[in-house]
């Protein structure tokens, strides 16, 4: 190796932010897994850890069930997501109050997807919230939570540009939002232009990018391909030929995801929110290359 490489790239944990998604497990066997991954990622001590809340409403007493135990059981600080969709206003007003009463600040608003699915036109439910910015209005007249709501580097699949798209941003940030999530993403130059647009649009909250390990590509593909989010050559080519090794693209996911981050990182980005898909491995790989130790063993020579 040459004696020119130096690992610029270690930065002081403290320094950055992290926080992570789940979802709420529909078995047994998925809720093992899931407090397994709680468990595994809490040392890391990120800002909050958030629970999605299914298409249409779905899972509306797991997630209650889930942010409630994380509050009993863990000092994570949970945030819940939540849609308006299929629901009218008293039915979502009841589950913000039941998210008050069982401890939770802070909430991801969100519209959510179409009742007929992604691709098919959205309908607002009669008696229903018209769409985020008024959720999370609704939100903040209810109670004092923290309001996180989604961004889109790529543009939301029904948006027809991405004008309209940081439009809607600025709606709910007007209306009381304070932090945006993005949609996944794997070119950084991407993420960074539509940051410049959202701060040329006057947009000043933190924009945090949701950066996703792959650990599956044809799953992360299928899922990008739905969500309008695109998918490089270059990432297809890193997990061609290791359909049948499964230990091989673990390593792969981890390298590629810390990378994005490193990039990131370098490029002055100091938050991020992993999608975890419930599992712990990946994320807790990219969270100690970017220099995040657990509370019980600081990180010594790495910190710059
Ligand atoms: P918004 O930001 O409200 O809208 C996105 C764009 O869609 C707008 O800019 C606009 O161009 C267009 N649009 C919105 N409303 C209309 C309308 N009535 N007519 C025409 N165009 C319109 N989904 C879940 O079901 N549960 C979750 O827990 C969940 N968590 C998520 C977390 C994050 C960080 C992200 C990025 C997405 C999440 N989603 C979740 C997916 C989300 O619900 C869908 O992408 C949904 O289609 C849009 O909801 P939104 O609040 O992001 O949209």
């Amino acid at each position: 190796m040459s004696s020119a490489y130096k690992p610029s790239r270690y930065v002081s944990r403290s320094r950055l932010k992290v926080s992570f998604e789940f979802f709420p497990p529909k078995t047994e066997e998925m809720e093992t897994t899931l407090w397994e991954s709680v468990e595994r990622l809490a040392p890391l001590e990120p800002s909050f850890v958030s629970v999605t809340y299914g298409a249409g409403g779905s899972t509306r007493e797991r997630t209650h069930a889930t942010v409630s135990r994380i509050i009993k059981n863990t000092s994570l600080s949970p945030a819940a997501h939540l849609t308006c969709v299929a629901a009218t206003k008293p039915e979502v007003d009841e589950v913000i109050r039941d998210y008050w009463s069982a401890g939770v600040r802070h909430i991801v608003a969100l519209r959510g997807d179409p009742v007929g699915g992604v691709g098919t036109k959205y309908e607002s439910h009669p008696g229903g919230y018209e769409g985020s910015p008024e959720l999370v209005a609704g939100i903040k007249a209810i109670g004092d939570f923290e309001v996180s709501v989604s961004a889109y580097p790529e543009r939301h699949p029904e948006s027809p540009s991405l004008d309209t798209d940081i439009e809607m941003l600025k709606r709910k940030v007007d209306a009381g939002a304070t932090r945006a999530i993005t949609q996944f993403f794997f070119d950084n130059d991407v993420y960074l232009r539509y940051l410049d647009r959202v701060r040329a649009a006057g947009i000043t909250i933190p924009i945090v990018p949701g950066i996703v390990p792959v650990q599956n590509f044809k799953q992360t593909a299928g899922f990008a391909a739905r969500t309008g989010a695109s998918v490089p050559d270059w990432l297809a080519r890193r997990f061609d030929g290791l359909e049948n090794d499964p230990a091989t693209r673990k390593l792969i996911a981890a390298a590629v995801a810390a990378e994005q981050a490193l990039d990131l990182v370098d490029r002055g980005v100091t938050e991020f929110h992993f999608y975890t898909m419930n599992r712990a491995d990946l994320v807790y790989a990219v969270c100690h290359l970017l220099g995040m130790r657990p509370k019980e063993a600081a990180p010594s020579a790495v910190a710059a």
